[in-house]
């Protein structure tokens, strides 16, 4: 049973294909009126995405937790200067550009308000992580923690909580962990040009102390667990209400 549908993301290196020039007249007029519909369509995309992003920013717990806990490590947050819609690659739904400093949302996979509230989460941990953790994105091992900690805060707990109603307590304890090592294994595969044994070996090398550290959603999120539990009852967190 796949409760979310699994994405992949990738430090932002898919942005806009420009379209080729061509040398004939008539394919050249077909794909100029090609490339105005697909203006028009990734416009009407990239509205939608700043709209959900918005919603995020202003409605999403989660993300709220996310921001504030980056304004009080002194990671200074602008909603239009730090966060991005843009087009990418078919299978790649976010990303974080360190270079820039940037969350990416891909407008033309990241399709509702969950899903970006999930994309934000993730991709905001990586930001802080840059910000308060001096993340070295070449170093493997950085990059492998920053990973578990993204699954293991804003993607794996969600689910988790969802299974914990069919689950045995212990099975659960295994499921949680799995999730988290199989989801890094994924993003890190998708983020780096390296081989599956090297990211595993990675993952098992850091995997305590990551996944142990839960700063900065899981110290408060016990604060807020009402809130979290209201917004978890409206169903819209990672696209929940859709379980098929
Ligand atoms: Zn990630």
């Amino acid at each position: 049973m796949t409760l979310i549908g699994e994405y992949q993301e990738n430090v932002k290196e898919t942005v806009n294909n420009a379209p080729e020039s061509d040398k004939d007249t008539k394919t050249a007029t077909k794909n100029i009126n090609a490339t105005e519909a697909s203006k028009g369509r990734n416009n009407s995309e990239k509205v939608k995405c700043e709209r959900a992003v918005y919603r995020c920013w202003k409605e999403s717990p989660l993300v709220k937790l996310m921001i504030g806990a980056m304004k009080s490590a002194g990671c200074s947050l602008d909603i239009r200067r730090h966060i991005s819609c843009e087009v990418c690659a078919p299978q790649v739904s976010g990303g974080f550009d360190p270079i820039l400093n940037q969350v990416v949302i891909c407008q033309n996979n990241a399709v509702d308000a969950g899903m970006v509230q999930g994309i934000l989460t993730h991709e905001m941990i990586h930001m802080f992580d840059y910000c308060k953790n001096n993340l070295d994105f070449k170093n493997i091992d950085h990059l492998a923690c920053t990973e578990i900690r993204a699954a293991n805060l804003a993607h794996c707990s969600f689910l988790s909580a969802w299974l914990n109603g069919d689950t045995s307590f212990f099975d659960f304890k295994n499921t949680h962990q799995n999730c988290v090592k199989s989801k890094a294994l994924s993003s890190i595969l998708a983020a780096r040009n390296i081989s599956k044994l090297d990211a595993i070996d990675a993952i098992e090398r850091v995997f305590d102390r990551c996944y142990n550290d839960l700063e900065p959603i899981g110290r408060r999120i016990r604060r807020n667990s009402l809130d979290m539990h209201r917004a978890f009852d409206e169903g819209y967190y990672y696209g929940y209400d859709d379980t098929s």
